[in-house]
């Protein structure tokens, strides 16, 4: 569940948020990531920016893997987006006075469903290791070291859902 209009987390007004995560050879990718305005996007196409002949391959690919209540929410959905799904992670996050949070560090495959709290997180502990310390060289060293361990846990936790999701059982190959 999401915000719906007016950003309401009333219920009955709250929106569903669906995401369909499907392997793709890598070749094909640039194919996906064309707009409408012809436009080859680097990760996403966003709301709107599908050409048509993308939108209907998403609804005739509900029609034909989806379950009907899922796909009834695929079709229902006027404005399919396209977010390419990648495993990023740093050896670093402090540079002398810069520090690297959220998702420009780490970006876990989403199976781990941990990104946002992680991007939080990090965020927390920033402000808590700079509260009260005039030097901020010191306190993004001393911030560093926890932040690092934890992206590094959720970047291996991500790969290994990956694996046993993605590609570990017979028919998983990239369509
Ligand atoms: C389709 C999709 C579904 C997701 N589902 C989940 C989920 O279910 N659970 C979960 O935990 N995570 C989910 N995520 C991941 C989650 O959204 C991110 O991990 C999280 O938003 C990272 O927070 P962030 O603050 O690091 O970056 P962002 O939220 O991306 O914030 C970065 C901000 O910087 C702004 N910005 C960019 N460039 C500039 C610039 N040059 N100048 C000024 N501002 C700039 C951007 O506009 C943006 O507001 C999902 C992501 C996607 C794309």
């Amino acid at each position: 569940m999401v915000p719906g209009a007016g950003e309401s987390i009333a219920p009955g007004e709250r929106r569903y948020n669906w995401v369909w995560y499907r392997n793709v050879e890598a070749a094909k990718l640039p194919a996906l990531l064309t707009d409408r305005e012809g436009g080859v996007r680097a990760s996403s196409v966003p709301p709107g920016m599908l050409p048509d002949s993308g939108r209907e391959a998403v609804y005739a690919a509900a029609d034909r893997f989806l379950p009907p209540q899922f796909r009834s929410l695929v079709q229902a959905t006027a404005e399919p987006f396209i977010q390419a799904i990648v495993d990023l992670k740093v050896p670093k996050m402090a540079f002398g006075r810069v520090a690297l949070l959220g998702d420009a560090a780490f970006q876990p495959r989403p199976h781990t469903a941990a990104s946002t709290s992680k991007a939080a997180g990090n965020a927390l502990a920033l402000a808590d290791a700079l509260r009260g310390n005039a030097d901020v060289l010191q306190a993004l060293k001393k911030w560093e070291p926890e932040q690092l361990e934890y992206g590094e846990y959720l970047y291996r936790s991500g790969v290994e859902l990956g694996r046993r999701s993605q590609s570990a059982y017979p028919g998983s190959t990239p369509t």
